[in-house]
């Protein structure tokens, strides 16, 4: 089957009843206005029109574009088609090439279905996600700086692409499916990493963690090989690697206290003041004055190492932003603006996460806004292309999830004690946010252009509430993502 798209500002759409018929059920409007719904197997999807959020089954997924009106019907988003299928055949039977845009159901159902690269103090973890548990061969190669995994009879979900990981430690990490098997090779940045291997339950997946080889090797092997099959993994949690320092996970002493350091990044600075307002308020000024509360509260109330990307009026480039978060191994990094708009009457407050294309003109204006720092570093327009080519895959393959939900925190928290207008999360394509390896959010804190909303934001006390607001939504962040990091490597035996 077929199906056409349409093209609107670059992004990719569906008509409903494709999406329906590949689904094989009708589409039923519900009584409110614009929504819609569709049976997918056991469960259902529902989306409204204008509205990024979509329901699937008991989870809500944000997309980058909200279903809209077009041609008499409703056209969704392309990428909820493989989501769709997924919920309808299940996750494992869909197979769905995002470059050659083909969906196959039921036909070589991938086995590796997830990497994710996260970055601690002292060392990277790269965690393969599989459907089903694989044997596999861990190389690592002391002399190139290479360590390889190799799945015995994997297949590699098409979505899972090669990426560069600038974390410092970790250069990048390349994706190979040969005939019967894949390979995983992680290439260190200077030649030099050691490695722990483990394997674990519920999803299967295979944990490896990077740390630095540090002075001189204690083996001169070029390399040595690790091998570990199937059998083992339900009652072995241990590393599994050579020269095993300890018999425990390192996870038992991440599992106390995994978010420990968020860069806060008042935007602009410097030459750069950013939007101003009627009365003269600079959006550089007051980004710096919530940026500095907030690290206070973030210190005092959570116990966090808070980096600035800056505590005094300078310029800083856009790139040396996510830079410094990323030196740092930030767990997250929160970039603080104030609105804009050639309409002095718009209110509220927004926050983003990255993707490729805004979500709406809105979201547009906010990108190119944000963005014309680059102008002013000299930064051409061909150069800026090339570095978001780079820079895209990795903040797109990894962190998105994790990104749209700390907006969506934010934005709620912001809502219930700011009591304004509540513009909702969006989503483009933001400079400031594409070389950060950890979720990455941007939040326009409110209109300097509308006279209001400047007069508030020149008020101390009003300040104060927005770094307060800011606090709460980290917190509930923090607190939800240790509960999901901690239970998914939580270091006891798995009992079957
Ligand atoms: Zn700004």
């Amino acid at each position: 089957m077929t199906l056409p798209s349409v093209q609107i500002h670059g992004a990719e759409y569906l008509s409903l009843k494709s999406l329906a018929k590949v689904v094989g059920n009708p589409p039923i409007l519900a009584r409110t206005r614009g929504t819609v719904r569709i049976q997918l197997g056991s469960s259902s999807l529902v989306l409204t029109v204008g509205s990024q959020k979509v329901r699937v089954g008991k989870s809500v997924v944000v997309l980058s574009e909200s279903p809209r009106r077009f041609g008499g019907g409703i056209i969704v988003p392309l990428e909820l088609l493989p989501i769709a299928l997924g919920a309808r055949y299940g996750e494992n039977y869909v197979n769905w090439d995002p470059e050659t845009r083909v969906a196959r159901i039921g036909e070589r159902a991938y086995s590796v279905r997830l990497l994710r690269v996260r970055a601690y103090p002292d060392h990277t973890r790269v965690v393969v996600e599989e459907t089903r548990p694989h044997d596999f061969v861990l190389r690592e190669d002391g002399a190139s700086g290479r360590v390889v995994l190799e799945l015995k009879r994997g297949i590699v979900s098409p979505s899972i692409r090669s990426s560069q990981v600038p974390d410092g430690l970790v250069a990048s990490i390349e994706i190979q499916q040969l005939d019967n098997d894949s390979r995983i090779t992680i290439h260190g940045a200077e030649r030099r990493l050691r490695s722990k291997v483990f394997a674990l339950e519920r999803p299967d997946r295979i944990v490896i963690d990077l740390f630095p080889r540090e002075g001189p090797e204690r083996s001169s092997r070029q390399a040595e090989t690790v091998t570990k099959t199937t059998p083992e993994r339900a009652d072995k949690l241990k590393p599994v690697a050579r020269g095993v320092e300890s018999t425990e996970p390192s996870d038992l002493l991440l599992s106390r206290q995994f978010v420990k350091t968020v860069v806060i990044d008042p935007g602009h600075g410097g030459r750069d003041s950013g939007a101003i307002g009627q009365s003269g308020a600079k959006e550089k000024d007051i980004v710096l004055d919530i940026g500095i509360r907030l690290r206070q509260l973030i210190e005092e109330n959570l116990g966090m190492k808070v980096i600035m990307t800056r505590t005094e009026d300078v310029f800083v480039p856009l790139e040396n932003r996510t830079m410094i978060a990323n030196r740092h191994r930030a767990d997250f990094f929160i970039s603080l603006h104030v609105n804009a708009a050639p309409r002095s009457r718009a209110v509220g407050f927004e926050t983003y996460f990255l993707s490729r294309e805004p979500s709406d003109r809105g979201a547009r204006a906010s990108a190119v806004r944000e963005n014309t720092a680059l102008n002013l570093e000299g930064v051409g327009q061909d150069a800026q292309r090339g570095l978001k080519t780079v820079l895209w895959d990795l903040a797109q393959t990894f962190y998105v999830r994790e990104s749209s939900e700390l907006a969506e925190l934010l934005l709620n928290e912001l809502g219930q004690n700011l009591k304004v207008d509540n513009r909702g999360v969006k989503s483009a394509p933001f400079f400031v946010l594409i070389g950060a390896a950890m979720p990455s959010v941007l939040v326009e804190v409110a209109f300097i252009t509308n006279p209001e909303e400047e007069q508030k934001l020149e008020q101390e006390t009003y300040r104060q509430r927005v770094a307060l607001a800011l606090l709460n939504g980290i917190a509930k962040f923090k607190t939800r993502y240790e509960k999901r990091v901690g239970s998914m490597s939580a270091p006891s035996p798995v009992v079957r």
